[in-house]
């Protein structure tokens, strides 16, 4: 009997973590993807609002900052406008680094910016200009499970054998801006990054056809680690060879960097005003993040990760 409730207990505890972690996935997307947030367009204050909101939760679970100014790293981004002049404005990635005095580091990453009110980067509909566009998806389902893999990997009282920096990337919207002056000015050296990991819309799980992950030929390592999976025990995927795509991977995959990108793929919602927290599928977000952490783990057992060029012969 004692044993029974032991167990159901333990069952409770576990359940209630998960269904935890699913509110807190929700928590995240609703702050980010809020019509307050106005879209999260570069240069306004919205999206510095939400650099806040990401900046306080490295704080929180004890990253290092690792920017250049604490944890922020400050970059000009041209905003391209096809009725008036383009303009520069400000723009920032948060970067935060979990240091386990490895030699190495995997990098995590997720861009935190949207397209505003469908003035800046790309609206797919012609009638919302000026209507908020607020990216549940595209991206606050990425920052949600960057933010998670920051909580798991800071509150897992494991020392792990590489060392982990979290980046929320800025203007990605308007050309992958936030990655690319990232590896041009990177705070860490590039050649100690183990592989780098980017979320961008991961909340719309098809179940059938399973959640992309591309960047699988980047690294001939990446065949073991993912054979090792039991397919069983997660969300459905699927892999694609190619290190480029059009996310902050591939910033670092011209660095020859080996890559992975998680991508539940465009829908008719994508660069809409509809894009909205109340259509993202948060139990699959979740287990999108299982997932990752699973490959994450199989990933230990290479001191080391070849690079390899995906890139069609000339
Ligand atoms: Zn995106």
């Amino acid at each position: 009997m004692k044993k029974l409730i032991l167990l159901s207990s333990l069952l409770i505890n576990c359940f209630t973590s998960t269904a935890q972690e699913v509110e807190t996935l929700k928590d995240h997307v609703y702050f980010l993807a809020d019509d307050a947030m106005k879209g999260r367009g570069t240069g306004s204050k919205e999206v510095k609002k939400a650099a806040k909101y990401i900046k306080k939760h490295f704080k929180m679970f004890g990253l290092l900052p690792k920017g250049e100014r604490g944890y922020e790293q400050d970059f000009e981004a041209i905003v391209r406008k096809v009725i008036v002049k383009d303009s520069i404005r400000s723009a920032k990635n948060i970067i935060g680094f979990l240091d386990n005095d490895a030699e190495r580091t995997i990098v995590i990453g997720a861009h935190y910016d949207h397209i505003g009110e469908g003035k800046q980067g790309s609206s797919r509909d012609s009638t919302s200009y000026g209507v908020i566009h607020n990216g549940a998806d595209d991206n606050a389902s990425g920052v949600a499970g960057l933010l998670e893999l920051a909580r798991y990997f800071t509150q897992n009282n494991e020392e792990e054998p590489f060392n982990f920096l979290f980046i929320a990337f800025g203007a990605e919207e308007l050309g992958l801006l936030g990655s690319k002056y990232f590896v041009a000015n990177p705070t860490i050296p590039l050649s100690n990054i183990h592989f780098m990991l980017n979320m961008d819309m991961i909340g719309r799980l098809n179940k059938e056809r399973g959640v992309s992950v591309i960047g699988y030929g980047t690294s001939p390592e990446f065949e073991p680690i993912f054979n090792q999976i039991d397919k069983s025990q997660h969300v459905k995927f699927y892999t694609g060879y190619e290190g480029r795509g059009g996310s902050d991977q591939t910033s670092f995959y011209i660095k020859d960097i080996p890559v992975l990108f998680f991508h539940t793929g465009g829908h008719e919602d994508y660069h809409k005003p509809t894009d909205d927290p109340n259509k993202v599928d948060y139990e699959s977000l979740k287990g999108i993040i299982e997932l990752e952490k699973e490959v994450i783990l199989n990933s230990f057992q290479f001191p080391v990760m070849q690079f390899r060029n995906t890139d069609p012969e000339e």
